[in-house]
């Protein structure tokens, strides 16, 4: 709702940032920069913490999981173990995700952002019915979109690499939202080779024939798959611990909402 030079005060639409990616990526750490970077631009966002069992947050939450919901509790009232009582907290708080957002939505008018992290285990929020729930309620709201994370130096090997970024490209077409994908610790391995995996076909099954020994019809034909994925797919590197690459980070959103959601 930006109009340029306009008399007339119009609300500000927020923009949802929503944190995904394998554990120890680096997800918290990455909201935790993202939030102090935002705050020195004046962008104070809204902070969400979706993750119950996270110890303790390097970041205030203006709304966290973890205040209505004791996820030990959970395993001894449900006899679960770890992963069962995560996703059932998860369950628990989606039940009540229409109050949070209207707290969202009583702020929303001086917010340029939402942020959110989620819990460790990527599949917890990515395939379960809360996680959908939760991520369709905020696009059905706010432009969101969602920030990949990339631990980097554990995706250096093309084998690796191939896998992660199918499970990116399947997040991506089950969610259809706007997609970053954020090679972090960059600070430890410069991601350079992702790039040029990302841009030179021939030079990614050139790694991947060199790391298998072999070069499958299989491998062949997934890393064609990715290919195509590549394709108007937003990506940068940056350290959530250094703090560099947040500007182009935000750069990368801002393109990727607007590509997407074009009426904003
Ligand atoms: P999460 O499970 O995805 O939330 O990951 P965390 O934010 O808890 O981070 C996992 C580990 O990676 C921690 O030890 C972090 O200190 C480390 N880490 C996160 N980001 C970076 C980074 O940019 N550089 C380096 N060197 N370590 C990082
Ligand atoms: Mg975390």
């Amino acid at each position: 709702a930006a109009t340029a030079g306009g008399t007339t005060k119009d609300a500000k639409v927020p923009t949802v940032i929503l944190t995904i990616g394998m554990a120890g990526s680096g997800k918290t750490t990455f909201l935790q920069r993202l939030n102090s970077h935002l705050r020195t631009q004046k962008h104070v966002p809204y902070v969400l913490n979706l993750d119950p069992a996270v110890n303790k947050l390097p970041f205030g939450a203006n709304i966290d999981i973890r205040d209505t919901i004791d996820y030990k509790q959970v395993m001894k009232d449900y006899t679960l173990g770890p992963n069962g009582a995560i996703l059932t907290s998860l369950n628990l708080f989606t039940t009540k995700f229409d109050q949070v957002l209207e707290f969202v939505d009583k702020r929303a008018a001086e917010l340029d952002y939402v942020i959110v992290d989620t819990p460790g285990q990527i599949e917890i929020f990515t395939w379960s019915a809360s996680g959908a729930i939760i991520t369709d309620s905020l696009a059905a709201t706010y432009p969101t979109v969602l920030a990949y994370i990339i631990d980097t130096p554990r995706t250096a090997g093309p084998a690796t690499f191939m896998s992660n970024m199918l499970y990116a490209c399947s997040i991506l077409y089950k969610t259809k939202l706007p997609f970053i994908l954020v090679f972090n610790k960059t600070d430890v391995t410069p991601h350079d080779f992702a790039v040029e995996w990302m841009s030179d076909f021939e030079a990614f099954q050139r790694a991947l024939m060199q790391d298998t020994s072999y070069m499958s019809s299989l491998m062949n034909s997934m890393s064609l798959v990715l290919d195509e994925f590549y394709e108007n797919l937003n990506y940068c590197g940056l350290s959530a611990v250094t703090g560099a690459g947040f500007d182009d980070f935000m750069a990368q959103v801002a393109k990727a909402r607007d590509e997407y959601y074009a009426e904003y």
